[in-house]
């Protein structure tokens, strides 16, 4: 391995920064150069790398975003954007690249490695966790913390009865933030994008809750809600339920804005080290990922071909719970 770059690419999820020092800190225990890609994909395209050693990532573990910096670049998803980027890791003598990114991320790394000589290791970064082969994915745990933090402080605020507090998550396809939020923050009720609005059982369980006692009632709702989103659901419920008056918080880039947690400094460490140690291995198109508290490697398709499911039991518990 004469070189290993690494990239963060699509949304900044807190905890690429833990994964960006882990890479360069291993490859500086293995011996093998490392230069960063400032920019995502494009800087890529571009030619933006710079060699970093073990002091260019001091002091950016606490930070959320990533010190590489991070974007969207259409034109990657062309063979001719993907071939130039190539030649510039040729020239810099890179074998081996790190991509941390959600699932289109994951699946520009894969085209690369099959058009171009670059061997490609990916780790999951996205809040949304819906890349399939890990249980988890950097950014998770810090969105879901970030947004309890303001579900706290709304259930503090709550000063008069009868208010139901709609409070938008990120999640446009995936229903994670949403529902270990509402879980873990005590809703009565989470709407998730893998379901179009059950507006009767929303209906059943807020009322519920008032006829249970409760003082106010808290709704935790995912960014991708269909049909329409958190303000058309918080007017239909006005519209029904006249007694109740809605309240609605969007948290949007609050989430990525949060320190990284421990659990995801921790696993941003543990696979941005184990992403250098398979590509020194040999590896080449694999995911590393966290199934079950143990680390994998898993073929890099597995990111989109076994896409993460919401949890059925947590679900379930949800349900139990919110009484
Ligand atoms: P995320 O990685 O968070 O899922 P995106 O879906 O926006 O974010 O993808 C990030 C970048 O990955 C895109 O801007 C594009 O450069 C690249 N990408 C996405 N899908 C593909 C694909 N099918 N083939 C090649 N590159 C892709």
């Amino acid at each position: 391995m004469r070189r290993i770059a690494v990239v963060t690419s699509g949304g900044d999820s807190p905890g690429m920064n833990a994964a960006v020092r882990a890479v360069v800190r291993a490859c500086d225990a293995a011996g093998v150069p490392v230069v960063g890609v400032e920019g995502g994909f494009a800087g890529l395209v571009d030619g933006r790398l710079r060699p970093l050693d073990a002091r260019s990532v001091s002091g950016i573990l606490q930070r959320p975003g990533t010190l590489l910096g991070t974007g969207r670049c259409p034109a990657f998803r062309s063979s001719e954007a993907r071939r130039e980027g190539g030649k510039h890791l040729a020239v810099a003598e890179v074998d081996g690249l790190v991509v941390i990114g959600g699932v289109g991320s994951l699946r520009g790394a894969e085209a690369l490695s099959r058009e171009t000589p670059v061997r490609v290791a990916g780790v999951p970064g996205t809040i949304d966790n819906d890349v399939g082969g890990t249980d988890w994915s950097l950014g998770l745990d810090s969105a879901v913390n970030s947004a309890l933090t303001a579900i706290d402080q709304i259930r503090d605020s709550a000063s008069s009865d009868g208010r139901v507090f709609l409070v938008e998550v990120a999640g446009r396809h995936a229903g994670w933030v949403s529902l270990l939020a509402g879980l873990t923050g005590g809703a009565s009720h989470v709407v998730v994008p893998e379901r179009a609005v059950d507006l009767a059982a929303l209906r059943a369980d807020v009322r519920g809750a008032f006829d249970r006692g409760k003082a106010f009632c808290l709704v935790v709702v995912a960014e991708g809600t269909r049909p329409g989103g958190v303000y058309e659901l918080a007017e239909r419920l006005d519209a029904e339920l006249d007694d109740v008056e809605t309240r609605v918080t969007v948290l949007g880039q609050l989430q990525r804005g949060a320190a990284p947690t421990m659990r995801d400094r921790l696993l941003g460490s543990v696979l941005g080290d184990a992403a250098v140690d398979a590509l020194v291995d040999g590896e080449d198109r694999v995911l590393l990922g966290e199934r079950a508290g143990r680390v994998v490697r898993v073929p890099l398709s597995r990111a989109w071909t076994a896409p993460a499911t919401l949890s059925a039991d947590l679900e379930a518990l949800m349900a139990r719970l919110a009484r």
